[in-house]
């Protein structure tokens, strides 16, 4: 493709984007495909020769689309809201556009140097101290990893550059809960803990973890010879939007020397309302964080901000130094290939970097205190209506509700809470997402689309009522 049909076909894309924003309230929410539709559609094997590309285009319409479920639809609710503001799109679309790799600092100054100031500001905008850095990672799924990695470091005082976990003596332990995300698991798994080393906490009736109990678990794995290594907290759990209190658990690993890494994927974006702040006090004594400005905050997919306390240990733990990577500037610029897994490195920043500057902090701030009214709201009118329970605290933009009909309990309320909620979805007016609490199916309302307003959560609640009542 030469550059002026770059031009043609760039400016086609774009004003296919900006249709599809304009128009999504009118598309179905969830994908009413059936499982292997997309490919029957799909040629099996490669073209033999070049295809125009507006034939290519064409197939948005006809393929693509009616096969995707729509996470920037306004009556979205499903999993967490991943707003990808279309400031961001247009830094990830350049980034894409300029086709560089942030290898060393010097393969791409710009890309490293504004990556460290707009960490730099997404720190500032959560209230952290100076004594932080960020990184970009893809997910929190790896920013996690890296967390228990770096835990795993210095509880065995780098055993990498010896013999290994395979040379430890006595086994490392990590502290998580019940409602920690099923990522913390899986970083503790990958990073050599095994399974009979993934001490789960009890947690209080806000399915928030109880320091107390974490504190005795570590009591009993030290009076049986094992190392407890590191408490992975959650700010804003995937189920309910739990809060763990970082102030006494962080009591608790400074006092028994363990790494404490808070997951707030999600919630994390909360943190820019200096009134929510409180939410994680004691952060300032934890070694690590992730924050995903691509969930709530709008950041388009994939931009994960791991901050670190420690950048040396990181470097130490993370870097790898081969003649062809060196320059005669290493001594005086970050080298993000060593805060990280990956070598090679995309332009993330400039995504971050454009919705800041986009949305200012103030603009960011009103979009989130609206949903996080509009949660409040939905909360207080499913508690007035008979019959509809909340089941968690609401502490930000997640309400965790269920219809309980009189008399109806155990596994016939969880039949017909998943028969409602999936007769919902396939219906494609919204797009909620069940999930198991205390043993029973609810139904989870995630608030934060960005196109999400008022309006559009009257009208869930009316399909919710709609959807009980056609099932009772
Ligand atoms: N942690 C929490 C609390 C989450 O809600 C999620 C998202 O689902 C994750 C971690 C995983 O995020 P990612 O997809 O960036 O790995």
């Amino acid at each position: 493709m030469s550059p002026e049909e770059f031009r043609k076909y760039g400016h086609a894309v774009v004003d296919w984007i900006a249709d599809y924003r304009t128009r999504l309230a009118t598309l179905p929410v969830m994908a009413k495909t059936a499982p292997g539709e997309v490919r029957v559609m799909l040629p099996d094997s490669p073209p033999e020769h070049a295809e125009s590309f507006d034939s290519i285009l064409s197939d948005l319409d006809r393929v693509v689309l009616p096969g995707l479920s729509l996470w920037q639809h306004p009556r979205f609710f499903g999993y967490f809201p991943a707003n990808s503001s279309l400031a961001s799109v247009l830094g990830d679309f350049l980034s894409t556009g300029l086709g560089v790799l942030g290898l060393a600092w010097q393969s791409s100054p710009a890309l490293t140097e504004i990556e460290e100031v707009a960490t730099d500001w997404l720190r500032q905008m959560v209230g952290l101290s100076s004594a932080w850095n960020g990184v970009i990672q893809d997910t929190a799924s790896t920013s996690t990893l890296i967390a228990l990695l770096s835990a795993r470091e210095r509880a065995t005082n780098y055993s990498l550059a010896q013999g290994g976990l395979q040379s430890e003596k006595d086994p490392l332990v990590v502290y998580v809960t019940a409602h920690s995300h099923s990522s913390v698991d899986k970083a503790a798994l990958l990073a050599g803990f095994g399974r009979a080393n993934i001490r789960v906490v009890a947690h209080d009736s806000s399915f928030a973890m109880r320091p107390d109990a974490m504190e005795l678990a570590i009591e009993d794995d030290k009076a049986a010879g094992r190392i407890p290594c590191a408490v992975v907290a959650t700010t804003g759990t995937t189920t309910t939007t739990a809060i763990d209190p970082i102030l006494t658990i962080a009591e608790v690993t400074t006092r028994h020397g363990l790494w404490l890494h808070v997951d707030a994927a999600m919630a994390g974006s909360a943190m820019i309302l200096p009134e929510f702040r409180s939410l994680w006090d004691g952060i300032e004594s934890a070694d690590s964080i992730v924050l995903n400005p691509h969930k709530w905050l709008g950041v388009a997919f994939d931009c994960s901000v791991y901050f670190v306390r420690d950048s040396q240990h990181l470097i130490r733990v993370m870097s790898t130094n081969p003649s062809y990577l060196q320059t005669s500037a290493d001594g005086q610029v970050k080298n993000y290939r060593d805060w990280g897994l990956p070598l090679g490195r995309r332009f993330r920043a400039l995504k971050l970097w454009f919705l800041i500057r986009e949305q200012g902090v103030t603009g960011l701030q009103q979009r989130l205190r609206r949903d996080i009214e509009n949660a409040r709201w939905l909360a207080e009118v499913v508690r007035q209506t008979p019959g509809w329970n909340v089941l968690a605290h609401v502490s930000l933009q997640t309400v965790c509700l269920r219809y309980e009909p009189v008399g109806m309990s155990g596994e016939s309320l969880d039949q017909f809470t998943l028969n409602w909620v999936n007769e919902l979805n396939r219906s494609g007016y919204t797009y909620l997402t069940p999930a198991i609490l205390e043993g029973r199916w609810m139904v989870r309302v995630s608030i934060g689309a960005e196109q999400t307003e008022r309006v559009h959560v009257e009208q869930l609640w009316r399909a919710l009522q709609a959807a009980v009542l056609r099932t009772t």
